[in-house]
This record gives C-alpha cells, structure tokens and sequence, in this order.
C-alpha cells in the first residue's frame, strides 16, 4: 500500500517515512501544503496522514478541497497537542482519524492499520485468503501447509495488495502505483519479475494471468 505523507518538520517527516518504510508501506513525503493537495489528487494512495500546520496552504484547507472535489481518500490529520479545537475541525473538514503531536509511532501504525482495514470492509486484524495467512508485522506468509515464507519490501507490498483485493483484475499499472513511491522506477517489467518471484514462493496456481489485461488473485470466486 501506498500512503501520502504530507509533514513539512524536517525532523519528524523523514523519521516518520523510515517508521512507515519499515512497516511495509510506500511512502511519498511532501513538505507543502500546495504540493499536497496535487499529488492527493493525482496519484493513487491508500491512505493519508496530513500534518495540518503546513506552509504553501493549511492542512485543514487541503483536505476541504480534496473532500469538494469527491475525494474519499482515508485521511489521519496530525494536530497541535492539547489543540481540541483543531481536532474538531479536522474531523468537520472531513478527517476518518487524528492523532495528537507528539504520538508513539506504534499508535499511528495501530490508527493506521484500522484505518485502511475500515476501508478496505475488512474486521479481522489478519489477512488470511485463498489458503494464505500474511503476517504483517513480520512481513512473511503462512502457506496452506504451514510452511512460513519470508517476503522481501516489494514482495510483501505487492502480495498484501492483491491480499486485500482478491478476485479482481489488477493491471500491471494498478499494482505499481500501489507497490512503488511516486519516484521509484515504474517499469511494467519489474512488476512481471516479482509476480514470477512471488508464484515461486507462494504457488503458481494462486495468481492467474490475463495477457495484456493483469493478475488476479486467488481465483475470480474469492
Ligand atoms: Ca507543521
């Protein structure tokens, strides 16, 4: 999954990407208000967590705009501590969760983590489909025979997205913006090479092929 992270504290936005790195998600970090509010509405994220107190355009500003626009994108903002107000809001403005400065990074992975499992429509904390159990704290997969596979970053972002989105026609397009950061190399190839990787790992028959289409996961019935 891909996230925007919209923090212009040159501290705490580069410790953040690393925490959120580290956690199996791809990061995009911008530092401005203006860029912002373009990248949420021209790239494909998973899910926001928007500082509000930013330069260029305030946070809560980006996020009205965003909402006006039809945007659903889950969105955490980032508020001043003790700033009640600012909560408020947020949350009016059309936030799905804030998180207080300062914050343990264990609770905006936990916010996080409910966050996208609400949008995805999924209760279990656990990714378990088509036979597979992801654990996603250690970032490997339990096989149907009880085999555990260790999964590199790409790997395991591109096996949770398909986990999470079972049956479907996933493009090749579709599957690099989820998997890769808005600046890595997105060349269609790669995605091949990790899917062949991946069937390696995981069993040829859980991922079908559409020539020219994409990949589904799981089989179209999941
Ligand atoms: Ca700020």
């Amino acid at each position: 999954m891909r996230l925007l992270l919209v923090e212009d504290d040159l501290v705490l936005g580069p410790r953040l990407r690393q925490d959120l790195r580290r956690a199996g998600y791809a990061v995009d970090l911008v530092d401005n208000g203006v860029d912002a509010q373009f990248q949420g509405e021209e790239e494909a994220y998973d899910a926001v967590i928007l500082d509000l107190g930013l330069p260029g355009r305030p946070g809560l500003e980006v996020l009205q705009n965003w909402r006006k626009a039809g945007s659903q994108l889950p969105v955490i903002v980032l508020t001043a501590r003790d700033a009640w107000h600012e909560r408020v809001d947020g949350l009016k403005a059309g936030a799905d969760d804030y998180l207080g400065k300062p914050f343990h990074q264990e609770e905006l992975l936990a916010r996080l983590d409910a966050l996208l499992r609400r949008a995805q429509e999924r209760s279990e904390p656990q990714l378990a489909v088509a036979g597979l159990i992801l654990d996603e704290e250690r970032q490997c997969v339990m096989l149907a025979d009880g085999e555990t596979v260790e999964l590199t970053g790409t790997e395991f972002r591109l096996l949770r997205y398909m986990m999470i989105n079972p049956g479907k026609l996933l493009s090749k397009s579709r599957l690099t913006e989820h998997v890769y950061e808005g600046d890595a190399d997105r060349d269609s190839n790669v995605i091949e090479a990790y899917i062949k990787r991946l069937r390696q790992k995981i069993g040829k028959s859980l991922i079908e092929t559409r020539r020219g289409q994409g990949y589904i996961f799981g089989g179209e019935t999941a």
